[in-house]
């Protein structure tokens, strides 16, 4: 048995776009790249949505947007991957982490007003795994202390939190097509936001700081005149990525229903085991299922995490850690000096979760067999 800890659900509808907008000659960001954003936004219920080659560069901009300066502060999750972060870094502006909860892995709401000083000027929450954050409670603290809020929805793509999607929540709200994540265009991103002067600044600054539709310059009715008006980026989406964004586009709920399911076979088989610990699910939202983070309970167990999930790749069964804590990192610990003892709930968690294979690519023999090794492992190394 193989089961790799994830594969695409690449089918001929993505590869006949590909080769249509190959075939049509325009290969960069053009026609498809628009029709993406204005079924995307439709699909998140945003106004706006722009495009670009990754959730990192549509972080980047969006903290851009808000006018983040040097020597400002973000408050982000501890325990993220290391992009939610690394974007303040590139203002000279210093993320300041939040611990987590242990239920959810999200970061934790009666941690962040502490941290808020006057130099603060945005949240970034992440919904690890696809869970939403506590918004109405983020959203609250914003508005009571003039901060902004962007979401790192990389993982939360469908996802709802009391109804409404995610993506229509947050000031700016940013979205991952990268290969592993639940809609895929190989590498993307999508920025999202009700705000019609973000969104242009964003577009304008992820292709080069040129003035108004820049990609039209080489269409039939396009003009050659152009003006920079900023240092801007090379950080737009291509139109043969975009064919595949579309074709992913139109599956998502499906691919959401068959990773629904596989998340509740493994909380039916796992939730009642006193040797793991199944993802707390808060009632008034819907997690996107991205990632299935299973924990160890250590007190019943003679092994950790490290050794499991070696275990687990020797029997065929790809696992992955989510996330190694910011803190840990040399980069985070010399440039900031963050102490690990700061946040036990982080720690906590990053000492017993793991990652199970969770996609619409798995069969249902897959999902017995991860099932089968997981209370294979937990019963040989019980205590
Ligand atoms: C994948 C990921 C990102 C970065 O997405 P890219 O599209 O690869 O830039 C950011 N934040 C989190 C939490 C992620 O998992």
């Amino acid at each position: 048995m193989e089961i790799p800890f994830h594969k695409p659900y690449i089918t001929d509808e993505e590869i006949i776009g590909v080769v249509h907008s190959m075939r049509s000659g325009w290969l960069t960001m053009g026609p498809k790249t628009i029709e993406f954003e204005n079924r995307f936004a439709e699909s998140v219920e945003s106004a706006n949505a722009v495009s670009m080659n990754s959730c990192t560069a549509c972080l980047h901009l969006a903290l851009r947007a808000i006018g983040l300066r040097e020597g400002d502060e973000v408050i982000v999750p501890a325990m993220t991957f290391t992009a939610t972060s690394e974007v303040i870094s590139y203002f000279n502006a210093k993320p300041v982490f939040a611990d987590v909860e242990t239920g959810t892995g999200n970061m934790d709401v009666s941690k962040i007003e502490s941290l808020i000083t006057g130099r603060t000027r945005a949240i970034i929450p992440v919904h690890y795994a696809g869970q939403p954050c506590d918004m109405q409670e983020i959203m609250e603290i914003a508005k009571k202390r003039g901060i902004y809020v962007i979401e790192d929805a990389a993982h939360a793509l469908p996802a709802y939190y009391r109804h409404k999607k995610i993506g229509s929540i947050g000031h700016i709200t940013c979205f991952s097509f990268y290969a592993t994540k639940t809609l895929c265009t190989g590498e993307g991103g999508m920025a999202v936001t009700d705000n019609g002067q973000w969104a242009e600044t964003m577009r304008v600054l992820r292709l080069h700081g040129i003035s108004k539709d820049a990609w039209k310059r080489y269409s039939k009715n396009g003009k050659w005149q152009y003006e920079v008006v900023d240092a801007g980026f090379k950080y737009n989406m291509t139109d043969v990525q975009a064919a595949m964004g579309l074709a992913q586009l139109g599956k998502l709920e499906w691919m959401w229903e068959t990773r629904k399911e596989i998340a509740e076979k493994y909380n039916e088989a796992f939730g009642r085991m006193e040797e793991l610990i199944v993802p707390e699910i808060k009632p008034d939202r819907q997690s996107a299922w991205h990632l299935y983070p299973l924990k160890l309970n250590l007190e019943a167990l003679k092994v950790g995490r490290d050794r499991f999930v070696e275990e687990l790749a020797r029997r065929g069964v790809g696992a992955s850690v989510h996330f190694i804590p910011l803190y840990r990192h040399p980069f985070y610990k010399n440039r900031y000096g963050c102490r690990m003892h700061e946040y036990p709930a982080s720690e906590w968690v990053y000492g017993r979760v793991f990652s199970l294979p969770i996609y619409p690519a798995m069969m249902e023999e897959d999902v017995q067999g991860v099932i089968e090794v997981v209370q294979h492992l937990a019963g040989k190394f019980k205590r």
